[in-house]
């Protein structure tokens, strides 16, 4: 937490929020001076243009007003020059007419000049229209000057147009100001803007973190919340499963370190009373002393078990569990397991049954399926019920062959079945009956048939029994000399 607190304190350069906020500001400064790069440098290459454009569609109109009304044209020249702010001239056989538009701003001997100059342009030029571009000292007294020929009833008279090639100097600096102000506002916008949408993106990614804290210092019940991102959403719902996960693997832990001490501590006080018992008591007679003798070896089997089935987990837990591939019988490995069940089992009364189909090959690992089979076995007795009743059956089905070991006994309520699997679990009905097991087992199991690529499952219903069952292709029978050679699968 404390970690947490400090990397919040300073500014830090490779935080979402910091890289966000100065992308933004730095786009909008880009922005910015794109804007007046191009108000600076091409706003009056801009201006003349459309300007220019705008006072050839004024003449074009003055012409044909010119020829088709004489009477009007007066008025409409005299509209024309004040609104567009142009000087016109027109030069008819008899009169020369002025309409002045710029008068306020531009000086007579300079409109004379340019008469001149735009006339004898025009004059060398022919019929049709000239039009030049006059520079002056400052940059608000270039000028356009066009010029043309208007042929009306056999007359040849001409126009002449002067417009200042500039917007007045009052609205350039009013259209100035206006895009300082609007660099200014939009700067702010854009770094608060930047600001809100770098807290939206990181505040869940905080939360997540403040939570994943709280799940390292051991505390299950943190939540994490993803808000309103679906990738944040995605993350969050990965790391709940995750600390769910968590805790019941720290559960499961917590409570095989109980029964394994137990399991562990049982057989221990057994093997040393009774090798007490053997040195103090019975050490003379050859009978009493062989009997607590097997009651020691049988116990230190008890023990090997248990440390085995810790290994082979953490292998499979690690990729370690070496497998040994071969073509085999399943029947003929499945009637071992059972003989060997027959025979242990009639003692405490079991009823064994053995269904087997017609001999049937399989790749696979003998060994290791047989610790399969064994262990549905071993769990049958274990949660039989009270007819004591097993069932070890092989079905044929096409290309495949399944190997069902069924009991009446307590069977797995519905809400448990997809657990079993589980290391280190036991269901519910099993605490009640203090039934010796380490919880290991399936997950063995199950580490087995998956390097198998078997389907396996369990079909139970609880009060009523138990079905587990694995399923393997089927190979053809090898040949003798394949027999030797270990070879693969049926085609
Ligand atoms: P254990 O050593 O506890 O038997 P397993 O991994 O073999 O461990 O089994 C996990 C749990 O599954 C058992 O604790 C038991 O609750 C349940 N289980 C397994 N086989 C059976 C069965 N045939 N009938 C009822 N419950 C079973």
């Amino acid at each position: 937490m404390a970690v947490y607190k400090d990397e919040k304190s300073r500014l830090d350069t490779a935080s979402i929020k910091t890289t966000t906020l100065f992308s933004f500001v730095v786009f909008a400064l880009f922005l910015l001076a794109v804007l007046w790069g191009l108000a600076h440098f091409f706003i009056d290459t801009y201006y003349e243009k459309a300007r220019t454009q705008e006072v050839i569609g004024t003449a074009n109109v003055l012409e044909t007003e010119f020829r088709q009304n004489p009477e009007g044209f007066s008025q409409f020249a005299i509209q024309t020059a004040g609104t567009s702010g142009i000087y016109i001239r027109l030069d008819t056989p008899d009169e020369t007419f002025v309409y002045d538009g710029i008068a306020a701003v531009e000086e007579t001997p300079t409109i004379t000049d340019d008469i001149k100059s735009i006339q004898a342009k025009l004059q060398a030029a022919g019929p049709g229209s000239v039009t030049d571009v006059k520079r002056g000292t400052t940059q608000f007294d270039s000028r356009l000057l066009y010029a043309s020929h208007i042929s009306r009833g056999g007359d040849d008279n001409t126009l002449c147009i002067i417009a200042p090639l500039h917007p007045d100097p009052t609205t350039f600096r009013i259209l100035r100001n206006m895009l300082f102000y609007i660099s200014f506002i939009f700067l702010i916008v854009s770094t608060v803007l930047a600001y809100m949408l770098s807290r939206r993106i990181t505040l869940p990614i905080e939360n997540l973190t403040k939570s994943a804290t709280e799940l390292s210092q051991g505390n299950y019940n943190a939540h994490f919340d993803g808000s309103a991102f679906t990738e944040t959403k995605e993350l969050a719902k990965a790391l709940n499963k995750a600390s769910y996960e968590m805790e019941k693997t720290d559960f499961y832990q917590r409570e095989i370190i109980a029964n394994v001490s137990h399991d562990l501590k049982t057989p221990l006080t057994m093997i040393r009373s009774y090798a007490e018992k053997i040195m103090d008591i019975s050490g003379d007679d050859p009978d009493k002393r062989n009997s607590d003798l097997n009651v020691i070896i049988s116990e230190t089997e008890r023990l090997n078990r248990l440390v085995g089935d810790m290994l082979s987990v953490s292998n499979l837990q690690s990729n370690n569990l070496e497998m040994h591939m071969e073509v085999f019988d399943i029947v003929e490995a499945a009637r071992d397991v059972y003989e060997s069940f027959n025979v242990l089992s009639s003692s405490r009364g079991f009823e064994i049954e053995f269904h087997p189909c017609r001999s049937c090959y399989v790749y696979g690992d003998r060994t290791r399926i047989m610790q399969v089979m064994t262990n549905f076995a071993d769990n049958a007795v274990k949660y039989s019920g009270d007819d004591k009743f097993i069932d070890i059956k092989l079905t044929r089905s096409g290309k495949k062959v399944a190997f069902h070991c069924i009991d009446h006994g307590v069977g797995i309520p519905s809400d448990e079945i997809s657990h079993v699997w589980d290391k280190y679990y036991r269901t519910s009905a099993n605490h009640e009956r203090a039934i010796e097991g380490t919880g290991l087992g399936l997950a063995i199991v199950k580490g087995i048939l998956n390097l198998h690529n078997a389907k396996f499952g369990v079909d139970s219903s609880e009060g009523k029994g138990s079905d587990f069952w694995f399923e393997l292709d089927t190979v053809r029978k090898p040949s003798k000399k394949e027999n030797k050679d270990n070879n693969g699968k049926e085609s």
